[in-house]
């Protein structure tokens, strides 16, 4: 089959591999319909995650159809189109039991990647397609995927529904609601999002549909900015111009805002001292957005997370948020446990994530669909793929 792989920071290329087999009882092979690219997988195509190895095949986003069902299935069956959650969870597990489908402890046999290692310390699920830290399993930038633990993972979609308007619910979707949810957000709710990409949309369109009655949205994509504004009428501010949180504090009575999301994550543009840091290796991740999310916030807000982070930073303001008496909250997505309210906000239309889609492309282009993503070309907000 063809499926997208690594070879190195900024080589990808669509290449014939060997097919997927079920494995396990409880494993499905999916024909995938769609799938898109995440800003997560710009982090693996700028040779950003350890442990990526070359002919690792990408994708976490990703639906399809039933195309063979191990014996021990009970959920699904051959033919039945399903999203997959990005996130393998067992369902049985002290995690899973709590609904924390992303600390799922049964699922990767590897460590994460966490710093501090610790003999004893459970593991975070596997991810798909997501380096040796998350499991090492084959992603879906495919034509097909083994999709273990079937029977917790695959959601089935009504016929009605076509692949765009549910594609999203494998990630990104699920991720936006979650941040939202994670900032308190409801009724005349004040947020402030950093990052105006996939994430900060989905985290606009959420916040929205739950009654948030302003909406701050920062980036330097003039694009994106004018997109969240006319769609979500968030307010924009653009950072290349003025200082996020110093704007956002003038229009909040020198306040701030309830609560901010950082959208952006670890490879945040804008401290030039911190992109020397990073580039010798003196610290992993940018605190950038970070700052300006405790900058942002007002008293006895919240910072909510969802943009990845991976090791240390420098000038993390503890002292400010603890004077604020901030509440941070963060992590990878509990995908499935929002999937059946998500669909329904789809299905009577509050929610329509496939206004965000921007470049419909053929799998064999997806290399290009990387290169167009990441380097912000032709106005690109989302990348889907068809096999
Ligand atoms: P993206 O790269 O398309 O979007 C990031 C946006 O942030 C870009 O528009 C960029 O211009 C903007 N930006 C850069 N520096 C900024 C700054 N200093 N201030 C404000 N904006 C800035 O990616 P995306 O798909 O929207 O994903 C965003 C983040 O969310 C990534 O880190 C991704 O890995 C993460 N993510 C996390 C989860 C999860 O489960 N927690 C799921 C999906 C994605
Ligand atoms: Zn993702
Ligand atoms: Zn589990």
């Amino acid at each position: 089959m063809k499926a997208l792989t690594y070879h190195g920071s900024k080589d990808v290329r669509v290449e014939t591999v060997p097919d997927p087999r079920i494995v396990e009882a409880d494993d499905i092979l999916l024909r995938v319909t769609a799938t898109a690219i995440c800003g997560s997988d710009l982090h693996l195509y700028h040779g950003k995650i350890p442990e990526t190895k070359h002919g690792d095949i990408f994708g976490h986003e990703f639906m399809g159809v039933v195309e063979e069902a191990g014996p021990g299935v009970t959920e699904v069956s051959v033919g039945d189109r399903v999203v997959i959650p990005f996130v393998i969870a067992c369902g049985h597990c002290f995690f899973c039991e709590l609904e924390q489908y992303a600390a799922c402890e049964t699922t990767n046999p590897d460590q994460g990647a966490s710093l501090r290692k610790r003999a004893m310390m459970t593991p975070p699920a596997a991810l798909f397609g997501y380096s040796h830290l998350y499991g090492g399993v084959p992603g879906g930038q495919a034509e097909f995927v083994r999709v273990p633990k079937a029977n917790v993972g695959p959601f089935v979609i009504p016929g009605s529904l076509d692949d765009e308007r549910v594609l999203f619910l494998s990630d990104i979707l699920p991720t936006g609601y979650q941040a939202v949810l994670n900032a308190k957000i409801g009724p005349g709710s004040s947020v402030a999002i950093f990052g105006a990409g996939p994430v900060g949309l989905m985290s606009a369109a959420c916040a929205r549909m739950l009654g948030a009655e302003r909406i701050f949205i920062v980036d330097d994509e003039p694009y994106r900015l004018d997109f969240a504004a006319a769609t979500y009428g968030a307010i924009p501010i653009d950072f290349s111009k003025v200082d996020s949180s110093e704007a956002i504090l003038e229009k909040t009575h020198g306040r701030g805002v309830d609560a901010s999301i950082d959208a952006v994550g670890f490879e945040a543009k804008g401290s030039t001292v911190e992109t020397v840091m990073s580039t010798l290796k003196l610290e992993t991740s940018s605190g950038e957005v970070i700052r300006q999310c405790i900058a942002a916030t007002r008293r006895g807000g919240i910072v909510s997370i969802p943009g990845v982070y991976a090791g240390f930073i420098h000038g993390f303001l503890l002292g400010d948020a603890f004077d604020k008496g901030l509440t941070l909250a963060m992590g990878q997505t509990h995908v499935q446990k929002y999937l059946p309210e998500l669909l329904d906000a789809i299905e009577d239309g509050r929610l329509q994530p496939d206004v965000i889609i921007s470049h419909r492309m053929k799998l064999a282009d997806a290399a290009r669909g990387y290169d167009v993503f990441d380097a912000k070309k032709e106005d690109c907000r989302k990348v889907v793929l068809t096999p």
